[in-house]
C-alpha cells in the first residue's frame, strides 16, 4: 500500500516545507508501528523545487485476521484460508487511512506548531495512489473527487494482468490528483474517501464513527453532491448512522450555505489577523468608520447584512439613536452566537424591541429586508462567489433598497503590508476574492448607476501612501427613491 504526496516551491517558499507540514522530516526515514502492520515515512525527493513524501504501509495479514478485522462486512468466524491470503496487503485501503491519521494526525487536523502559518496555506499539491481498490470504477472515483477543488483527478483503470489484456480490468485504479489545496483538506479528503472506495471497512462501526466522519469531513463533506453515498459507505451502510451523519451535515450546509465559514465565526479568523500587532484592532476601526458614516446618513432603523456574531449589532444598541436594528445572516450558526453575544434572552423590553436577528441569503430578495434607512454590508461580499454578486446586487440595491449602504471589503493590494501573509494570499480562506481599489470602484460603480444611487469611497485604517487603506468602504447614497424593475441577469 503506497501514496505519495509531491509538492513543488521555490527559494521563498521551499518544497521542503512539506516537512513541516507533515511533521516529518525529509532527511529521515521513519518507520511506525500501526496496528496492522509497519507505515513507512520516507521522502523520495525534497529540494525546494520539489518534494515527495511517501507513505508505504507493509500489513501483516496475520495480525489482521488475528485481530478479527480481515473478514470484513459480515465476518465468517471460520479462519478460512481467503482470510490470509487477501488483498490488504497490496491494496491502498482503508488500512492505509488509518496510518494516514497515524502518522500525520497533526497534519490532518492543520497543525503545525512551529510554523502555524502554514497548514493555512493552499499550496501545489499531487497526491499518487497506485493501486486504489475502488469498487464503483473509474466513474465513481471521479464523482467523489471531482467537486473537492482538485484541477486535475486522473483515473486509470488497472488491468487484471497487463499481459493479457483479454482479462479485463482488475477492481484497482492508478489514482492522480493534482491542485491547490491546504495539506490538511487533502489528508482529510483521503482520510474519508479511501475506504468509501474501498466498501470494505476492516473494523466494526461504532457510534463515534458518525463524529469522526463529521470532523474528517469538517469544509467539504456537507456541500458535497455525493454526500449520501459517502456516508452510507463509510458507516458500513449502517441505516440508523448514515441517517444521523445525513441530517447533521445537513445542518452543517445550512449554515455554510452561501459561503459562510463555520469555523470562522468560532474563531473570528477575520479579526484576530486583522488585529496582529495593531494599537487599534482594524475590526474596530472598521466599526468606528460604519457607525460615523451611518450617524452622518441620520439613519435611525438600520439593517446588518451578514451580521456574523453580532459585534456591530452589539455596538449600534448603546446608541439610542439607532431605534431598529436588524442583524441578518445566512448561518444559523452565527445567530445563535450573535444572540448570546448580545444576550437577547436576559434583555430588557424596551431594549430587545430594538433588536432582531433574521435567518436569511443576501442571494435572494427578501421582503422583510424593505423600508429600511440603512444597509451595511461589513466584510460579507468576499464571501460570496463572483457569479452571485449580481443577485446580491439585486436583493439590496433593486428589492430592499435602504436609502444609505455601507459596503467593506479588504483592499487586496494592502495585503503585501501584513507581514503574516504569504504573498498571493487572501486574507481568509473563504473569502471568494479580494479586489483592488480599482476593481471595487468599477463594482461600485456600476451598481450606483443601475440602481440610482451616488457612491464615495472611504478608507478604513492606514491610508498607505502606495497600496492604499486595509479595508475600502463604498458609501452609497440613493439619488432616485423609484423602486427599478430587475433588468436581465440581475434576478435573484
Ligand atoms: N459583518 C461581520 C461578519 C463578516 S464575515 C463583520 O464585519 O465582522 C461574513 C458573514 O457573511 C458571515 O457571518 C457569513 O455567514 C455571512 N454570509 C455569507 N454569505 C451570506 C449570504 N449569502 N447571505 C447572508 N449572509 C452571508
Amino acid at each position: 500500500m503506497f501514496l505519495t504526496i509531491s509538492t513543488t516551491g521555490s527559494p521563498e517558499r521551499p518544497a521542503t516545507d512539506l516537512g513541516f507540514l507533515l511533521h516529518k522530516h525529509p532527511d529521515k526515514t521513519q518507520a511506525f508501528s500501526t496496528s496492522h502492520g509497519t507505515a513507512h515515512v520516507f521522502y523520495p525527493e525534497a529540494s525546494a523545487e520539489r518534494c515527495t513524501a511517501a507513505l508505504m504501509l507493509e500489513v501483516d495479514p496475520v495480525a489482521l485476521v488475528r485481530r478479527g478485522q480481515g473478514k470484513g462486512r459480515g465476518g465468517a468466524p471460520d479462519a478460512a484460508l481467503a482470510q490470509y491470503v487477501n488483498d490488504r496487503p497490496y491494496a491502498a485501503s482503508s488500512l492505509l487511512a488509518v496510518a494516514l491519521s497515524g502518522v500525520f494526525r497533526s497534519a490532518l487536523k492543520g497543525q503545525c506548531v512551529a510554523r502555524p502559518e502554514l497548514p493555512e496555506e493552499a499550496r501545489p499539491l499531487r497526491v499518487e495512489i497506485p493501486a486504489l481498490p475502488a469498487r464503483g470504477g473509474v466513474e465513481l472515483v471521479h464523482r467523489l473527487f471531482d467537486p473537492l477543488g482538485w484541477a486535475l483527478v486522473d483515473v486509470e483503470p488497472v488491468p487484471l494482468d497487463e499481459r493479457f489484456p483479454e482479462w479485463g480490468d482488475s477492481r484497482y485504479v492508478r489514482l492522480v490528483l493534482e491542485g491547490e489545496l491546504r495539506l490538511a483538506d487533502a489528508l482529510r479528503q483521503l482520510y474519508v474517501l479511501l475506504p468509501v472506495l474501498d466498501d470494505a471497512k476492516h473494523y466494526w462501526v461504532a457510534p463515534d464513527e458518525v463524529d469522526k466522519l463529521l470532523r474528517a469531513g469538517d469544509g467539504w463533506l456537507a456541500s458535497h453532491p455525493e454526500n449520501g453515498l459517502i456516508s452510507s459507505r463509510y458507516l458500513a451502510r449502517h441505516k440508523r448512522l448514515t441517517q444521523d451523519a445525513l441530517e447533521r451535515l445537513e445542518l452543517v450546509r445550512l449554515a455554510e450555505a452561501d459561503g459562510s465559514e463555520v469555523e470562522e465565526l468560532d474563531n473570528a479568523v477575520d479579526e484576530d489577523r486583522d488585529t496582529e500587532e495593531r494599537p487599534v484592532p482594524l475590526a474596530v476601526q472598521r466599526r468606528e468608520a460604519i457607525l460615523a458614516a451611518l450617524r452622518a446618513a441620520g439613519a435611525a432603523r438600520v439593517l446588518d447584512l451578514g451580521c456574523g456574531q453580532g459585534q456591530l449589532v452589539q455596538a449600534l444598541l448603546k446608541e439610542v439613536s439607532f431605534t431598529e436594528i436588524v442583524g441578518m445572516d445566512v448561518s444559523m450558526r452565527a445567530l445563535n452566537l450573535a444572540a448570546k453575544r448580545l444576550r437577547l434572552e436576559r434583555m430588557g423590553e424596551r431594549q430587545s424591541s430594538r433588536v432582531t436577528l433574521l435567518q436569511g441569503s443576501l442571494a435572494y430578495t427578501d421582503k422583510r429586508l424593505a423600508g429600511y434607512d440603512a444597509a451595511v454590508l461589513s466584510e460579507v461580499i468576499e464571501h460570496l462567489d463572483v457569479e452571485r454578486l449580481p443577485a446580491l446586487e439585486y436583493a439590496v440595491f433593486g428589492s430592499a433598497r435602504p436609502r444609505t449602504v455601507l459596503v467593506t471589503t479588504p483592499n487586496v493590494e494592502y495585503n503585501v503590508r501584513w507581514e503574516t501573509l504569504p504573498a498571493g494570499h487572501v486574507r481568509h480562506g473563504d473569502h471568494r476574492f479580494e479586489w483592488t481599489r480599482e476593481e471595487f470602484r468599477a463594482w461600485a460603480d456600476g451598481v450606483a448607476n443601475r440602481h440610482g444611487y451616488a457612491v464615495e469611497f472611504v478608507a478604513v485604517g492606514d491610508d498607505d501612501p502606495e497600496v492604499g487603506p486595509p479595508t475600502q468602504m463604498a458609501v452609497f447614497i440613493q439619488t432616485e427613491s423609484t423602486t427599478d424593475t430587475p433588468k436581465e441577469g440581475e434576478a435573484a
